[in-house]
């Protein structure tokens, strides 16, 4: 199954239930900050032990509300993702920023 698919499936959701109107690019991008908290609720107080299946669940709510968001937009979201990683490798080159978590700034 491709992104496509999964936008496709998304809108029809969307649609068939008339929730267009609470999806204003404001409330999607809420939506995937609660989500995000969500999924990191799934590593409180123990990090190493967690709901494997519970954090699948999480993440898939953080990426259908991104994908919602980027279709809201009408953004390309591995056109977004690819401009943005060219941006990075630009901040970061490999003989800089090799095994450093360092901001790019302070490299
Ligand atoms: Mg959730």
């Amino acid at each position: 199954m491709d992104i496509q698919t999964v936008m496709e499936e998304l809108n029809q959701m969307t649609a068939e239930r008339d929730w267009d109107q609470f999806h204003s690019p404001e409330n999607l991008a809420k939506s995937i900050m609660i989500e995000g908290g969500e999924l990191l609720e799934c590593f409180q107080w123990d990090a190493e032990h967690y709901d494997l299946d519970r954090v699948k669940a999480e993440l898939a709510d953080v990426l259908s509300y991104c994908l919602m968001l980027c279709d809201k937009l009408h953004l390309d979201p591995a056109q977004i993702v690819h401009g943005k990683l060219q941006s990075t490798l630009k901040k970061y080159p490999v003989e800089k920023a090799k095994g450093k978590n360092t901001k790019y700034t302070d490299l």
